[in-house]
């Protein structure tokens, strides 16, 4: 929301209707950008300058098998389609987002993860094969054993090299419809870290908010969740809570705010005295919950927190490119993560702009090639944009990337909309960049597929 673009849209129902597509972007002399449900934060599937590709209508499931938990779907099936599909047989994906309505296309070419991905790895990891459609017409199959080094590019390639439309994943066994939670209240970023690390090998979730307003002792004081499936028969009632009903979403807040209104009531909050004040009032909130001890709650419930408020990003005001909400993603080494993480909040204190909400989250490495995720910390951070202070914003930006850098982190490109053209040859390593370059080359020749973020970033 903080950028936008016109364009026209095509909207394909079939691979074959994907082929026409990207005919018409030819004979119009413009670039193509893939588009799924535009989930991601930045430019990521925008494109001022031609066409985009709406893969949302390729939305059929074509096969499931309840035996392995093994799912084979169009590009444009949502992580919503996904799991209301598996889970009433027992089955929920291994990577979501905190957000359930992504394509599974939209997420592999992010190679999204979830709150386990220090457990898990990636929506990459789980991914055995895709179809893509190739900028020349041309249908190919790739997995990690049939046409691997573009299945490595393109999980995670931004939508550069082909249109994914088709996608077979695995899925994880549960014996429950809930997860056993428990809320861990910390009073500094240290106690943070320490806590989610300790708790690495056993919780299967784990993810800790971060109230960034206070300084001094209390910097980076916030509350963990923890998560852990249910075990075989733990759960008495299986058939019950694996239904979708036990899954919804409540249709209003407390019993009376309908949740489609809510963001209206954020909206009053949002700036820096009521943003203060809401996270004061969380953290207090989660000082008794950390007394509470472990509770029950739906997969949904836990993994979709932010989908309770339909539309809570106009919160933050809704003028398409002059308002709205950006987040800054940082990807820390581990050994250094601490004293950037407090390092950069203490400029964001300096420069007197407050990230609104803080994200910590522990990941591993992967394969793929222009994968954002490493051994070490996560620390999503998000700002308010507004026309005064935009400017200042991206300096900011521009200070915090600096720091993160030089300090060997990286960058995930569904939550950019910050970085200049030169950044990411200093965060991703030079031969899979090279060879991702090389295959785009080989593949899309006349650069065809491209969107505003592939252009301020990758220059094409
Ligand atoms: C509230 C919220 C919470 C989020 N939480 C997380 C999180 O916890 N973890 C995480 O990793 N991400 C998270 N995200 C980001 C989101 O999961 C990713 O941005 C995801 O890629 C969005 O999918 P989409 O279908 O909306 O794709 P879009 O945003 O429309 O596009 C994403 C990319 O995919 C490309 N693309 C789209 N369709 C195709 C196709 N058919 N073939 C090839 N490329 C294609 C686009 O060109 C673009 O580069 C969150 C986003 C929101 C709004």
């Amino acid at each position: 929301m903080a950028v936008g673009a016109h364009s026209r849209v095509l909207r394909p129902r079939s691979a074959e209707e994907v082929v026409a597509c990207l005919e018409v972007a030819r004979r119009d002399g413009v670039p193509l950008a893939l588009r799924g449900t535009g989930n991601s934060y930045g430019d990521a599937s925008i494109n001022s300058r031609g066409h985009v590709l709406d893969v949302s209508r390729m939305d059929r499931v074509l096969a499931f098998d309840p035996e392995r938990g093994v799912v084979e779907a169009e590009g444009g099936v949502t992580i919503a389609r996904l799991w209301r599909t598996i889970l009433p047989h027992g089955w929920w994906p291994k990577v979501v987002s905190g957000t359930m309505f992504p394509t599974l296309a939209g997420a592999a070419a992010m190679n999204i993860h979830g709150k386990n991905n220090f457990a898990v790895g990636t929506i990459g990891d789980a991914i055995d094969e895709i179809d893509m459609v190739l900028p020349g017409g041309e249908l190919r199959t790739c997995s990690r054993g049939m046409n691997a080094e573009l299945f490595h590019a393109a999980i995670g390639g931004l939508g550069m090299l082909g249109v994914i439309t088709r996608v077979v994943l695995r899925t994880k066994k549960v014996h429950s419809g809930d997860l056993w939670v428990r809320g861990i209240s910390t009073r500094n970023l240290r106690e943070m870290l320490d806590y989610i690390e300790g708790q690495r090998t056993s919780a299967d979730y784990l993810v800790g908010w971060i109230d960034c307003f206070p300084g001094g002792d209390a910097s980076g004081r916030g509350l963990i969740h923890e998560a852990h499936y249910l075990a075989e028969g733990e759960d008495s009632r299986p058939e019950r809570t694996l239904q979708l009903e036990h899954q919804e979403l409540p249709a209003s807040i407390l019993g009376v705010l309908p949740k489609s209104e809510v963001w209206r009531i954020l909206r009053l909050f949002n700036n820096d005295l009521g943003m203060r004040l809401v996270n004061a009032s969380k953290f207090l909130a989660g000082r008794f919950e950390g007394h509470k001890g472990r509770f029950r709650q739906s997969h949904a419930g836990f993994a979709f927190l932010l989908d309770y408020v339909p539309n809570w990003k106009w919160a933050y005001g809704r003028v398409p490119g002059r308002t709205g909400l950006i987040q800054y993603q940082p990807f820390l080494p581990f050994d250094v993560a601490h004293d950037v993480m407090m390092d950069l909040l203490a400029r964001c204190r300096r420069a007197g702009i407050v990230p609104y909400l803080g994200v910590v989250k522990r990941h591993r490495p992967d394969p793929f090639w222009l994968t954002h995720a490493l051994d070490g910390w996560s620390f999503a951070l998000d700002f308010k944009v507004q026309p005064h202070t935009r400017e200042r914003l991206w300096a900011l930006c521009a200070e915090l990337t600096e720091v993160v850098l030089g300090a060997g982190g990286r960058f995930y490109f569904a939550k950019d909309l910050v970085l200049g053209p030169h950044d990411i040859e200093r965060f991703l390593p030079a031969d899979r960049l090279a060879a991702f370059r090389a295959l785009k080359r080989e593949l899309d020749p006349q650069a065809l597929l491209a969107t505003d973020l592939s252009r301020r970033v990758l220059g094409w």
